[in-house]
């Protein structure tokens, strides 16, 4: 039914080990009428094939794998991938009817469904299609999502940079449904909201939920303590601090409509405003200029410093030098919650700069709690690529 693409020899158990990207180095001659985007089936040298899924001509990964072995990817195939990805939220403890209404329902590659993101608010679908493939797959996606969630409105948002490098426009819109500027769901038991047309990502930052949950449960840590909300965004994980008994909260982020975000969030919560700041700023610029010793704690959650393998070198200056200025602004005995968001910085490079921050500081900092990105971002183990963040809390001693 679909064009077949032939491997090199020796490329199988790249494949049959679960492994969705085929490098184009991987592959024999592209048969002609072979175009990016299509459908491919992938054969081993025998001309078994071994594997389904869609060509790109435009980077280095050739073959996105859907599934192992011949299969037709259309609506149905589509229903029963997001379905049972979603059933993997719903053991995770998430959907209707629990505390947490917002979530990943779909992570890409993480849920055997390359380029294709879906964020479940409450009753509204947000979906987001980074490939050629899955370009041209849309209506079949949409009825998908239609005949699995069952929403009350479904938002396109697809705005991510790499579609560029797979020669597609950008497309947001609405496909159905209306009320959108302030849709609600709840993270932890909290009251959130999403602008899913205009908001970063796809409105929110639900990877960091675990952050946030691991916040309310130490109110040991937070009670009657004023925090700095470094990167806050719309003041989510600020909120998380406020429930966990802080005293005060300043968010800074350089972000207008991040800030009013802040803003609604605390009124959605009973929060009281002046209990709950904001500031416009460049945070770089904040951390250099603000004097040390002022907070109790002290929360870091830069955007990816590292987007791409080769801005490693740089991206792990930005982050000593936030780090390193971050944690000055600690009382002695302040705590200090650090994120990264940047695959291409790993644990332990991202321990290492911690530690020579705090020498070069002469302050020291002992571990109390380390956090990933939520399980609805699964780290597969077939897919490395998949995990990217990592938080750790330290006490801070002078
Ligand atoms: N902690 C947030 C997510 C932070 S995302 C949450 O969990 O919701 C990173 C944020 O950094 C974004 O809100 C973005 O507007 C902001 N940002 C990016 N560059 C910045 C800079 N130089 N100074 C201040 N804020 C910045």
């Amino acid at each position: 039914m679909y064009p077949t693409i032939q491997l090199v020899a020796g490329k199988e158990p790249t494949v049959t080990f679960g492994h969705p990207w085929i490098f184009s180095g991987a592959l024999r001659e592209i048969p002609s009428g072979v175009a990016h985007g299509d459908l491919v089936y992938v054969a081993d040298r025998a001309g078994r094939v071994i594997a389904t899924g869609t060509y790109s001509n435009k980077g280095s990964i050739a073959v996105r794998v859907f599934e192992l072995g011949r299969v037709v990817v259309d609506s149905k195939w589509f229903q029963t991938r997001i379905g049972e990805a979603n059933e993997r939220r719903i053991l995770a403890g998430y959907g209707p009817g629990t505390v947490t209404t917002g979530y990943r329902a779909v992570f890409s590659e993480a849920d055997g469904i390359p380029g294709l993101i879906v964020d479940r608010y409450g009753d509204v679908i947000v979906f987001q299609i980074s490939t050629a493939g899955l370009d041209r797959l849309r209506d079949e996606i949409i009825t998908a999502i239609e005949n699995v969630f069952a929403p009350n409105a479904i938002v396109e948002r697809s705005d991510v940079a790499s579609r560029a490098e797979e020669a597609l426009e950008e497309v947001v819109c609405v496909r159905f449904g209306d009320g959108l500027d302030q849709v609600m769901f709840l993270e932890n038991g909290l009251s959130m909201f999403v602008d899913p047309l205009v908001g970063q990502k796809t409105g929110f930052y639900l990877d960091q939920k675990d952050l946030r949950k691991w916040i309310i449960n130490h109110e040991c840590v937070f009670h009657d303590h004023s925090v700095l909300n470094l990167f806050s965004y719309t003041g989510a994980t600020g909120i998380a601090a406020m429930k966990a008994g802080a005293k005060s909260v300043l968010n800074v982020d350089s972000s207008e409509p991040a800030l009013l975000g802040c803003k609604k969030h605390a009124k959605m919560n009973g929060v009281v405003q002046k209990k709950f700041q904001t500031q416009k700023d460049d945070a770089f610029a904040f951390v250099g200029r603000h004097e040390s010793n002022s907070f109790d704690i002290v929360i870091l959650d830069p955007p990816a410093l590292i987007k791409s393998r080769k801005d490693t070198e740089e991206g792990k200056k930005a982050y000593h030098f936030l780090n390193r200025a971050a944690m000055r602004l600690l009382k002695d005995g302040g705590v200090f919650i650090t994120s990264s968001c940047s695959h291409f910085l790993s644990e332990e490079d991202f321990a290492f700069l911690l530690r020579r921050s705090s020498i070069q500081n002469g302050l020291k900092l002992d571990m109390i709690g380390s956090i990933y990105q939520a399980s609805d971002h699964p780290r597969s183990i077939y897919f490395p690529e998949a995990g990217y963040l990592k938080t750790f809390c330290f006490v801070v001693n002078h």
